[in-house]
Order: C-alpha cells, then structure tokens, then sequence
C-alpha cells in the first residue's frame, strides 16, 4: 500500500466516504483513514439507516394492528415485535450498506487504511491502532503523506450539565437502537428528529413514551404549524410531549431511572421510567486529531472553515458535522455528502459554488413523517418578506384515503411581492419524500403560479403539493 497520496480523508461517514469517491472520479490517488471496523460512520451504524429500518418495523406493526379495517384476517392473539428479528433485519440492511462502501472503494481504488488518525503537520497523518498516544511519543505506526487532507471525524452522542449517561439505564441514541426488548417506559429528553423518531418507534412497539422539551414546541426548528400538528397526532397515539419542561436531575437505580424536571411554572415534576433517552444533540469529534495543535481555529471544538470548507491551515479542509460555519449548519448525512463533493472538485480545480443552506431539506422519520425546506412563517417574517402562506391537508385526497393515511398538510410560505416560494413545509404521508419537488422548486427560484402549472399526477399525495400552491392564491380546487 502507497504511503503518499493526493488526498487523505480522516473519516469514513457519508463525508468522507462521499468526498473520497468524487476526489478519485476526478482522477487523483486517494486514501480514507477509518478506525470503525466498518465504513459509513454515523449515518450508516448508528443513525439513518438503523432508525428508519426500526421505524419501517413499526409501520409493518401498525398495518398489521388494523388489519381489519384492511379486510385482512389473522389468525386470534395480538399481533407484537420479536425484537430478535428485527434486530436480525436491520443488521442485514446495515451490512448490506456498509460492504456497499467497501465495494464502492475497491473500484474507485481508495485505500482503506483502518486505525485512527491523527494530524502531524506538514501534510502528514499518523496512524494508530487505537487511540493515539500523546503528541510526545514515538512517531504512528503508519504514517501518510497527502498534498491535500479532509477532516471528517463527525460527531458523537453528548449530554447535557447534571446528566450522566451510564449507557444502561441513562442512554443514548447509539444504545436505543439496540435495545433488546422493548421498555415499558420510556421518557425521552429532547425533541429534535432523534427524539420524535425514537418516541414514534418505541411507542408503535408498546412503550409507555413520554418526551420532555425544553422549548415551547415539539421539533423547535421546524415552522411552528407542523410542531402543533406533530404534538396533536402524539397525543391521539398517548405519547406525552412536556414542552417547556427542563431535565433537572437522572438517577439511575437496580429497575430504572427518577427523573426530576421543572415545568413552565416553576414547579418540580418527578417521572419514573426504565430509561431515559438523552436526545439533546451531539457533539463534534476532534479530541486527540492533533487540530488545535497544528493552529487550526477551532469553535467550542467544532472546525472553524470558510464557505468553501477551508480551514485556517493552508491543504486542510473539513466537512460534516464536525465543522462550524457563519450562520446554522445542519448536521445531516445529505449535507455532509454534498459539502464532501464541492471539497473534493474544489482541490481537483474545479469551480465551485458555496452551498445555500437555506436549501437544505429537513426529513424527520416520525409517525406523521416531517419534511420542510426553506424559511418557516415566522423566519420569513423575521426577514421582513411580505409573506403570503397557503395548506391543502391530505385528508382530502383520493390517496391518503386509499392508503388509511389522512393526517397532516402541506404548508408553503411566499414572498407576496414576487410571487417567490420561501418555503415548503410538510407533515403527513410520504412528506420525506414529496419534499423533494420543494427543494426544486426553491433551487429554481420558482414562483407559486409555476408550482400551480405544473401537473400533479393523479391519484398522488403530491397533489397536496400543487393544491397547497393553489391554496397560496386562495383558490384550492378540492377545498
Ligand atoms: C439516531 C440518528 C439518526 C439520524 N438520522 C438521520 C437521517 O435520517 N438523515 C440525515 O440526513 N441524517 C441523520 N443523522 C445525522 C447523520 O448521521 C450525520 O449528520 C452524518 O452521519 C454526518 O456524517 P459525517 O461524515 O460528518 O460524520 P460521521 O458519520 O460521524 O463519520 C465520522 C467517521 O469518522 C471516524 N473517525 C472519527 N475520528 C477519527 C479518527 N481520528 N481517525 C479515524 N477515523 C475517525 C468515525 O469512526 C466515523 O466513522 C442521524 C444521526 C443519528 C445519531
């Protein structure tokens, strides 16, 4: 195996792995440094994959729940979860997708090297097998040598001031979703799209699930329309949202966890469960990489980079979630792909464009689906648009009915004076997947009049799309 290379990647999530296929396609010798035993990272062991595969599961259970109303008869009992089998199934799908990496790398001829990587200086990466010793010890066991270097070491579950995660009782994403039986009760802090996915999981599968925000409203960053739809489907399925509520103490005991908490009025409320669920965000992965150390700027440990993904260090760029950026960066496996792309045509010459995160869609895998792009009402306002909205809920249609699906609507926000689409915002039936056309639509530029002309297939829940827009005109067709 060569020891110099154009390009070294430190991180094989779906930053690094992306960036490394794309710096090959255009032609340069590329390397990936991985400490995991497989390739994919977050999104592939830990996060996407595995939790939409759970998710799945419990769409199977419910069909399965009302396969009456389905004129489907199953023999009598009720139906549940074999844990054991689903755990089976997701595992085949993670693996599938990881040797899918593996494959990807052998034909674009990426170098695996496998050990954890920490930088030198100088173009240089070290190697080890575990950790990385002090910067004072002998030289790595491997070294590397790159023209150019792509930080991409992600991000990890962190906690919040006061709460220990002892991985058992007071757990993180990575331990729910293995758990091996399905909790009685859970309680779930946070409600960003880790905690909403988990609740609708769980709660599909039989657990007591209770979920407690520190924000006014379920899934803060969405507009604040989904949030009360999200909070009114919850609470028909008997999840119970706490908003405004802050976790003040977790006491792991033999049989579970006491919760103390704070309502919005001062008040202390005490919650029993068998796990807790810290759900409150994650944390970029730079400790021992030997960043500070070589002068990169960093911010609160995230890598500082300019919009083109430059560090403060000439030849050392970074992506994913462990970079800080002017303005919010999404930690989402898509964003990560498509900076890894712009950073890999960026060091082969090509020209390129900063990305517009405005234009970064948001899916959150709950039970109503949520997908949105683009500025919310209340955004949109804040920016001073003249800000025109139109909903058209999918109840309506001939295909949510047929599928048993009726919850939710599409929302879109305009700018009243050019006729602009700011925003897409949906909840209900296969919104992650019908907030594709938005992100287009915004792409594009395109105006509400052109959403309205384009034809939506019929019967489709996309005609929820092309109604919302006509609704923007205050003219839906079926309302
Ligand atoms: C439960 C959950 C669900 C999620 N669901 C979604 C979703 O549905 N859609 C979505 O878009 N996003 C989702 N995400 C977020 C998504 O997984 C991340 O945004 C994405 O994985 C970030 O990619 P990355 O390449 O920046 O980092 P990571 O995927 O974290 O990869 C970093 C890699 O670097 C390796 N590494 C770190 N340090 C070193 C070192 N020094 N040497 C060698 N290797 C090192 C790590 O082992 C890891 O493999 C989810 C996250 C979680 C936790």
């Amino acid at each position: 195996m060569a020891n110099s290379y154009d390009v070294v990647v430190i991180g094989a999530g779906t930053g690094g792995y992306v960036a490394a296929i794309r710096a090959a396609q255009l032609g340069m010798t590329v390397a990936v440094v991985e400490k995991q035993k497989a390739l994919g990272g977050t999104c592939l062991i830990w996060g996407c994959i595995p939790t939409k595969a759970l998710l799945e599961h419990a769409h199977a259970l419910k069909v399965i729940q009302n396969a009456k109303e389905w004129g489907v008869t199953i023999p009598a009992g009720t139906p549940a979860i074999d844990m054991g089998q689903v755990h089976a199934r997701k595992d085949k799908i993670v693996t599938g997708l990881t040797k899918g990496v593996e494959f990807l790398f052998k034909k674009n001829k990426i170098d695996w090297i496998k050990g954890t990587a920490r930088l030198a200086g100088n173009g240089k990466v070290d190697v080890f097998d575990g950790d990385p010793p002090s910067r004072e010890a002998t030289a790595g066991k491997h070294v590397l040598e790159a023209k150019q270097i792509i930080v991409a070491t992600g991000s990890q579950p962190r906690s919040v001031p006061g709460i220990t995660i002892d991985h058992k009782r007071i757990i993180t994403s990575d331990e729910a979703i293995h758990l091996k039986e399905v909790p009685k009760s859970l309680v779930i802090m946070g409600s960003g799209a880790v905690g909403v996915e988990f609740a609708s999981i769980y709660r599909r599968f039989g657990t007591e699930v209770t979920i407690i925000e520190l924000l006014p409203r379920l899934v803060p960053v969405e507009d604040e329309a989904i949030s009360a739809e999200l909070e009114k489907s919850f609470r028909k399925q008997g999840i119970k949202s706490l908003t405004g509520t802050k976790v003040t103490k977790a006491t792991a005991t033999d049989k579970g966890v006491e919760i103390e908490a704070q309502t919005p009025d001062g008040k202390t409320q005490k919650l029993s469960a068998d796990i807790l669920l810290v759900a409150t965000g994650r944390g970029p992965v730079t400790a021992g990489l030997g960043a500070e150390e070589l002068g990169i700027q960093m911010d609160r440990g995230y890598i500082k980079v300019d919009p083109l993904f430059r560090t403060s260090v000439p030849s050392v760029s970074a992506i994913g979630d462990v970079i800080t950026i002017d303005g919010p960066h999404p930690q989402l496996a898509h964003v990560s792909s498509m900076e890894g792309v712009i950073t890999a045509e960026r060091i082969a010459g090509r020209e390129v464009q900063p990305l517009n995160y405005d234009h970064v869609p948001g899916c959150t895998y709950c039970d109503p689906e949520i997908g949105s792009v683009g500025l919310s009402e209340a955004k949109a306002k804040e920016r001073g648009y003249d800000v025109v909205v139109g909903a058209f809920p999918f109840g309506v249609l001939g295909r949510a009915k047929m599928a048993g699906e009726t919850e939710g609507f599409v929302k879109i926000v305009a700018d009243k004076k050019y006729d602009e689409i700011l925003g897409v915002h949906m909840i209900g039936p296969r919104s992650t997947e019908l907030v594709a056309e938005a992100v287009l639509a915004l792409r594009l530029e395109c105006t509400v009049e052109e959403l309205i002309r384009t034809i939506h297939a019929h019967p489709t829940f996309s005609e929820a799309v092309g109604e919302a827009a006509h609704a923007t005109h205050g003219a839906a067709i079926h309302m």
